[in-house]
């Protein structure tokens, strides 16, 4: 589904992703671990169009995607939730959400992921009145997910969702990630919760400084002793 093939990106002369290769399958969720400044941020907005690769190649269901700027990027299925969420703080969670379906057409079809959305994350439906800067940590992350779900995504990118959100709401939300997957929409995960996230992944990679140092199934990357040592604490 998407085939990121020696991709390299880099700000101002500096390179911050250097031939990085990879690949996610149609009902996958690839996760992408690795310390900070690895470049996993920088790898997401690459395939989202957000920044311009120097080099290399991004097709997403046989279209290359690095001939696209990022609104007809969004518009071929693929997502992707940033890091601090970027949503709009003095606009309600509806409609933050509704927001996040302009790209559909007007009345039903737009609304029509909601009802999934709220049985992800039923505390949504109990606040859409409420501003979304007034959301506590975890309800912005599942409003910014449930933001780009309304746009019937079928790659979903989540840049660290865990980040500041108390441990009991992180398995929430990686529950929430499963079955999103589970409703037909591929997911690629950027995670530093890297036990976590390896739970619930089908398959990992690792960056090391703008590289990929090790991939393989979830079980396999799990296992690796570089891992064990440097992110599972073991
Ligand atoms: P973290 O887990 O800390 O978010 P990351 O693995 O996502 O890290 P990136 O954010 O992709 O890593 O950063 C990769 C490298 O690129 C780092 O050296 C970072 O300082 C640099 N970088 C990221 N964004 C920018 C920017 N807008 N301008 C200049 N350098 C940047």
């Amino acid at each position: 589904m998407l085939k990121v093939t020696d991709l390299q990106s880099s700000y101002k002369g500096l390179v911050a992703i250097q031939g990085i290769s990879l690949e996610v399958g149609q009902g996958e969720i690839v996760a992408v671990v690795g310390s900070n400044g690895a470049g996993k941020s920088t790898l997401l907005k690459s395939i989202a169009g957000w920044v311009k690769p120097d080099r290399g190649g991004v097709s997403f269901k046989g279209t290359d995607l690095l001939k696209l700027p990022a609104h007809q990027i969004s518009r071929t299925g693929v997502a992707l939730v940033p890091e601090g969420r970027r949503l709009f703080p003095k606009l309600s969670v509806r409609d933050n959400l509704m927001l996040g379906g302009y790209t559909k057409a007007k009345g039903a079809e737009r609304e029509a992921p909601l009802e999934f959305i709220f049985s992800l994350f039923p505390r949504l439906s109990e606040r859409l009145d409420q501003q979304a800067e007034t959301l506590s940590g975890g309800e912005q992350q599942m409003l910014a997910i449930g933001r780009a779900l309304m746009g019937q995504p079928s790659l979903l990118m989540l840049d660290e969702p865990s980040q500041g959100i108390m441990p009991k709401l992180v398995d929430e939300l990686l529950v929430a990630v499963q079955r999103i997957r589970d409703r037909g929409t591929t997911v690629l995960l950027v995670e530093q919760r890297v036990a976590e996230c390896l739970d619930v992944a089908d398959r990992a990679y690792v960056l090391q400084t703008g590289r990929v140092a090790l991939s393989g199934t979830s079980s396999e990357v799990a296992a690796d002793d570089g891992v064990r040592r440097a992110y599972l604490g073991i």
